[in-house]
């Protein structure tokens, strides 16, 4: 496969850009070469600048439920923008979005939307801060909420020790506040509550992308919720990957459990840059200008982007059924044709998969945690990465990641990987 266009464009990129791209994980540093250069995405193939085609399992990180320039998105976006890009000013469009969510989430009572996921678990967290009076968060090690500054704290501290900041440029005094507990495990939770009376929140993946794709466990989440009742800290769920991937209401939809506020981006924008925080009134209200917590974008519920979110829940809420009971089957077959593949190569993979989101370990135990993602062989993920790159398909550049079907992914396009997927683990046993 000629990758020779990628290659240039990738040093005539770096001349410019820091490493290249304008956010690392696009960077192809675990895995070896150097990151594909994208011409067009056609439903479910991503084609790079020298013609080549690949399934692509990344979907821009997980907005493309329906794969690559969906007509109606692409036409509600087009309707869009001959009105105009920003106004700056409120339009039908955020009402009807907000609407739309509220009637999905009876437990949501307001919505607020931004530009992306980071700025909306930052503002969650600034609203649980100022509607609780307290300063403490707890988050668990391997969970990503964005790359703002308090959330910035690399796991592999223990559970109750205050975090330190993972990126130079993040003051120590910053991240004091940020507690580092174990997932699904309630001891280190209640560890934190022990150590610190000052918790707002909890914030939490509930199916947790970040680490690999590791699911919590349902009893975990159950008890997360009663101890921050108990301690009158509010419980978040980051729902920026799970939101409408794992099913219409995310995980929520899943587990049942009903955290304080949800942090939302990826699906809801269905590719335009689009984050929202949510809850009941009492909270919400908190915000500015009808309450105390400043919070504000220039961007934020652009009319362009809230087309392209419209049009994504309003097809999926439409084909809920549907939808979603395919997207898991794909999934399943995909990740149990891989474990199948591997084991006949003799190779230990640990696979899982909830709605259209999937993940696989190359390791001989079962993933609960960040430490258990941790030991699982990068090396062995490198090279199959690199082996189903040469087959033409695209799966997310570390083992750290989720990988995702859209509904332009096909059965017959699954069992393919599943064949390609036999010949590379062939080769690296
Ligand atoms: N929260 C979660 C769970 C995410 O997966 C991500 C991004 O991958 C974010 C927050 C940050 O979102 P964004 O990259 O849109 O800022």
């Amino acid at each position: 496969m000629n990758q020779d266009k990628s290659v240039k464009a990738y040093e005539k990129a770096c001349r410019v850009i820091p490493g290249g791209v304008d956010s690392p994980v696009r960077a192809f540093q675990s895995v070896g070469g150097t990151p594909l250069f994208i011409k067009k995405g056609e439903g479910a193939y991503l084609i790079d600048v020298d013609d080549n085609r690949y399934v692509d399992y990344v979907q821009s990180w997980g907005p493309l439920i329906f794969g690559h320039a969906d007509d109606t998105i692409e036409k509600a976006v087009i309707k869009a923008v001959k009105k105009g890009l920003s106004f700056g000013a409120p339009t039908k469009a955020e009402t009807k979005l907000a609407g739309l969510i509220c009637s999905l989430f009876p437990e949501i009572d307001k919505v607020r939307f931004v530009s992306s996921g980071t700025e909306a678990v930052m503002s969650a967290i600034r609203l649980a801060r100022g509607f609780t009076c307290k300063d403490d968060i707890v988050k668990f090690e391997g969970c990503y909420h964005g790359h703002s500054d308090s959330l910035l704290v690399q796991a592999g501290s223990g559970a109750t020790t205050f975090g330190n900041p993972s990126s130079p440029g993040v003051p120590a005094d910053l991240t004091k506040h940020t507690l580092l507990a174990k997932y699904n495990d309630i001891k280190s939770v209640k560890e934190c509550f022990k150590h610190s009376k000052n918790i707002a929140c909890v914030i939490i993946e509930p199916l947790a992308g970040n680490m690999g794709f590791v699911p919590a466990d349902p009893k975990f989440l159950e008890d997360l919720k009663a101890l921050c009742e108990k301690h009158g800290a509010l419980l978040i769920f980051d729902e920026v990957m799970s939101g409408f991937r794992a099913s219409l209401k995310g995980a929520q939809g899943i587990y049942g459990t009903v955290p304080d506020l949800v942090t939302f981006g990826k699906v809801i924008g269905g590719g335009m840059p689009v984050g929202a925080f949510a809850g009941r009134a009492e909270i919400m209200d908190s915000l500015s200008p009808q309450g105390p917590v400043y919070q504000a974008g220039t961007l934020s519920g652009n009319p362009v982007a809230m087309a392209a979110g419209l049009a994504s829940l309003e097809q999926l809420i439409e084909n809920e059924a549907v939808v979603y009971a395919s997207l898991e089957a794909k999934a399943k077959r995909l990740v149990e044709g891989l474990k199948s593949a591997a084991s006949d190569a003799g190779i230990a993979l640990q696979v899982d998969a909830i709605g259209s989101m999937f993940g696989f370990f190359f390791n001989d135990k079962p993933v609960r945690n960040f430490a258990d993602a941790l030991s699982s062989d990068t090396k062995r993920f490198a090279a199959f990465h690199q082996g189903m790159l040469k087959e033409g398909f695209y799966f997310a550049c570390s083992q750290f990641e989720t990988g995702f079907i859209s509904t332009a992914i096909s059965d017959a396009m699954i069992d393919d990987t599943i064949e390609a997927a036999q010949k590379v683990f062939k080769e690296m046993a």
